[in-house]
């Protein structure tokens, strides 16, 4: 939605080249206005000023070669392609090409000579680049070659990189000398103040979007030059102000205050068949002292997967019940939610509370009977899905929600909940996450929520141990493990991954592989559970293995979160390596949770890439969700790690906060010196970077 202030001069519309339709396609990456356009910074560049040896090629990198053509074909593959081989001297490289002409492909002709520009990458016969842009020659070519890195900015289908020059090229002209500096020089922390006084606001927006010729390469590159760090810190202060303000807002908001049930609690721990840990009594006298204020609650909950996060949910949930206020427990999958549901009722039907159940597919005469009990609050707990939260479903008093797995839920659903209560009456919300959020992170973008580490596993647990095995050569003799392990009354996980983000084709080959198992292990009962299968078909396959009528459960990664089978000591990932750390971490977690030895067998297809052997690696050497959250952030980056919150509001434009973490404890010092000396900039500050993305202000 174009906002109202794209008046006078700053409008886009003002800039050759930008009507209304392409006004619309900047409005989706939330440029607005001439002066977005100028913070509109590019994410790369090329580096189209050199050329670079045969020789020297790596992997991955774009470059410019020159090279005598040798010899070009086209070969009748998998699909028919032209392959080019040429030389200079130093080395050989191939392009290659699936779309061509008769003309294009007789342009290649021995002896002569082509500049291309492309992403060398390395083949089983030496470095290809496939579809370069190129020019064929008579000779050898001289010059040719740009003065400066070409930018590369971020973009949307239907705005070509020409017209972000375009459109650029002329917000600096425009736009540049309007633009105004927010920062005072006492804001910035003492180590960045020299470079940084010499690189004003406006030459870094002008060095970023038009590096000069001479300019470090490498420093542009690596976003070291003093421009980029002016412009990082920059961002990343507004980051906090933005996250600072989400706090401010929900302080303003009321929640109903809900005490202590000491006898409540008291009832529902000596029913329990185990004690509390000393983390999960911490963790839950943290909840209690949050519950009971009028503030609105946001506090996230880790836990390594097992440490026990649900009792703590539920004893934080008798708070509500005590105070007659409704609460639900909210969790991602049907399938986790069917469980939260089972094990709740179990809890609190001998204490004499009633728990509702609500999901997208409960049959309508029941779901009629469950709305109206929560509309009337004669209902004052429910477990489900987001259905709990969808526009149907009306409450007498929420004051609780608990979110089991927080990064499947997003920001949207976290909003959704605000229209569930009175204006200005806001719930209290409890996040729970088996994967952690590292220490600096969480000081600098989780300003807005409290945390609590639930650091402690239950008494009696074994860790899991893991091996990596070769899918081609050991797939055979894993099966005959499983079969021992069967014969021994253990039961076993067979987990298949997710095929090309399809659930059909998942299903399909979830199925196929029960099929196969089904006929090698005969004699065992082997089940199967899928995210196609009907959710009573789900239920009845999760209940056979749970009661161990099924030895073998041949299931996608729908079991994922929270299933909990303590006799399950087994489990087999297959094509482990396409799986992100965090996610084979929680898959493990399933296993491990009896006083059995636990095994955790990843398979692989070879050849296996430099990353994911390093992933394989880091399961095998550690269980500790902490250190794998860590490694997983220092190979992936923050994006996937943040996850809902990544997509939904924490995109930088030039900040990365893996790469620039040097600068993160600096931000508070900062932002306090900025809040005095400098108050009334904050909201421009906030504007000019994070724009007034309202879910980010709400999230
Ligand atoms: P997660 O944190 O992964 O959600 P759960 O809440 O599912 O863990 O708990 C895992 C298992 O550990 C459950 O079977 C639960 O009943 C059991 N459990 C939880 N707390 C304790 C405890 N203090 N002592 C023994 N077992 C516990
Ligand atoms: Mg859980």
């Amino acid at each position: 939605m174009p906002k109202a202030k794209q008046i006078g001069g700053n409008a886009l519309t003002n800039l050759a080249g930008v009507g209304p339709a392409v006004a619309a396609k900047l409005a989706r990456l939330h440029v607005h206005t001439i002066s977005d356009v100028l913070f509109h910074l590019p994410h790369r560049y090329e580096d189209r000023t050199a050329v670079t040896e045969l020789g020297a090629l790596l992997d991955g990198h774009s470059v410019v070669v020159v090279g005598e053509i040798e010899v070009a074909q086209v070969v009748f593959g998998r699909r028919r392609s032209l392959l080019v081989k040429i030389s200079d001297g130093t080395g050989f490289l191939t392009l290659r090409l699936f779309h061509f002409s008769r003309a294009q492909e007789k342009s290649f002709r021995r002896g002569h000579w082509v500049r291309c520009f492309g992403a060398a990458r390395r083949g089983i016969k030496g470095y290809e680049m496939v579809h370069p842009e190129y020019r064929v020659f008579p000779e050898r070519p001289v010059g040719g070659l740009d003065k400066t890195l070409t930018p590369i900015y971020p973009t949307t289908e239907g705005v070509s990189q020409l017209l972000w020059r375009k459109i650029t090229d002329q917000a600096l002209k425009q736009g540049l000398p309007n633009v105004s500096e927010f920062l005072q020089i006492e804001v910035l922390p003492e180590k960045l103040r020299k470079s940084l006084q010499e690189v004003e606001l406006s030459d870094a927006l002008l060095s970023l979007h038009r590096p000069n010729s001479g300019i470090d390469l490498a420093a542009m590159a690596e976003a070291r030059s003093a421009a980029h760090q002016r412009l990082i810190f920059e961002e990343l202060l507004a980051h906090h102000f933005s996250l600072r303000k989400a706090r401010e807002l929900r302080n303003n908001d009321q929640a109903p205050k809900l005490a202590k049930p000491t006898d409540l609690i008291a009832q529902f721990e000596a029913q329990l068949p185990f004690q509390l840990t000393g983390a999960q009594q911490r963790v839950s006298e943290e909840l209690s002292v949050d519950l009971d204020k009028n503030i609105p609650m946001m506090r996230l909950v880790q836990g390594d997967v097992g440490s026990g996060k649900t009792v703590v949910a539920a004893n934080a949930m008798l708070h509500a019940v005590e105070a007659k206020v409704q609460s639900v427990l909210m969790a991602p999958t049907e399938l986790l939610a069917e469980q939260h549901y089972a094990t709740l009722t179990a809890w609190f039907t001998t204490l004499g509370i009633e728990v509702g159940w609500l999901a997208s597919k409960t049959p309508a005469a029941e779901k009629r009977a469950t709305l109206e009990k929560l509309a009337s609050g004669e209902l004052l707990i429910a477990v489900g899905t987001h259905a709990l939260i969808q526009e149907s479903v009306s409450y007498r008093q929420l004051g609780f929600v608990v979110i089991d797995e927080q990064h499947r839920f997003g920001v949207d659903q976290r909003l959704a909940l605000r229209d569930k209560t009175p204006a200005g009456v806001v719930p209290h919300q409890m996040v729970m996450t088996a994967t952690p959020i590292p220490r600096t992170l969480a000081m600098s973008f989780y300003a807005d929520l409290d945390v609590s580490n639930i650091d402690e596993l239950p008494p009696g647990r074994t860790p899991v141990e893991t091996v990596v095995m070769a899918a081609d050569s050991k797939r055979q003799a894993v099966i005959e493990r499983v079969r021992e392990a069967c014969k021994q009354g253990k039961q076993v996980y067979w987990v298949c991954p997710l095929i090309d983000e399809s659930e059909a084709l998942t299903a399909q080959a979830a199925t196929d592989t029960e099929r196969e198992l089904s006929e090698q292990l005969f004699g065992l009962n082997v089940g199967l559970v899928h995210g196609r299968l009907k959710p009573k078909e789900k239920e009845a396959a999760m209940s056979d293995f749970r009661k161990g009528q099924t030895h073998l459960l041949v299931a996608t990664t729908v079991i994922e979160v929270g299933v909990d089978v303590p006799n399950a000591s087994l489990m087999v990932i297959e094509n482990a390596e396409r799986m992100g750390l965090a996610q084979l971490h929680q898959l493990r977690g399933r296993v491990g949770r009896g006083s059995e030895q636990s095994y955790c067998i990843l398979l692989y297809q070879t050849p296996l890439g430099e990353h994911a052997k390093q992933r394989l690696k880091i399961l095998r050497e550690t269980n500790d969700g902490f250190v794998i959250a860590e490694q997983d952030l220092a190979m992936r980056g923050a994006g996937e790690l943040l996850g809902t919150r990544q997509t939904g509001s924490l995109s930088f434009k030039i900040a990365d906060i893996i790469r620039d973490q040097a600068l993160l404890p600096d931000l508070a010092a900062s932002a306090t010196t900025m809040s005095r000396v400098c108050p009334q900039n904050i909201e421009p500050l906030i504007q000019r970077w994070v724009g007034s993305r309202e879910a980010y202000v709400n999230a």
